[in-house]
């Protein structure tokens, strides 16, 4: 039986790639033609010769942001400043797409290790109060040392 678990280039036509561009998919489609997009440098070749052939998109799109960082997963400080709500509007929703449809397993990760280290910031600042509030004791004589 043949194997349709892996999608070559051939199951992603150039309607599909315009569509991509245009951010005319859904987003299951959008998913789709990122992730083969990934997967082959032949496949973005083909993508940027659809853009070139269709000329200035606008800079706003996803299509438009995805071409510009060039498949390349945002930064720890980008992810950061998703976290805090504190990036661009445009930005932030690629990110969201780049988590979220596409499940990039490296940013969620990521993602998920800056949210345990803020969490555990705040643990730590809540243990240096307790640990201050404990020594004044200490000075005022409620606690005996040994
Ligand atoms: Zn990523």
């Amino acid at each position: 039986m043949h194997n349709q678990s892996e999608p070559t280039n051939a199951t992603i036509g150039d309607d599909l790639l315009l569509g991509y561009l245009a951010e005319n998919l859904s987003a299951e489609e959008m998913a789709r033609v990122e992730k083969a997009l990934r997967a082959s440098a032949e496949l973005r070749e083909r993508l940027e010769r659809a853009r070139a052939d269709r000329g200035d998109l606008g800079l706003h799109t996803l299509g438009a942001i995805w071409k510009r960082r060039r498949l390349t997963c945002p930064s720890r400080q980008e992810l950061g400043g998703f976290l805090l709500d504190a990036i661009d509007p445009g930005l932030a929703d690629y990110i969201a797409f780049h988590l979220d449809t596409i499940e990039c397993s490296f940013c969620r990760a990521n993602l998920a290790d800056l949210k345990d280290k803020s969490d555990r910031r705040e643990t730590d600042a809540e243990h240096r109060r307790k640990r201050i509030f404990h020594s004044s004791r200490g000075l005022l004589g409620d606690e005996k040392p040994g």
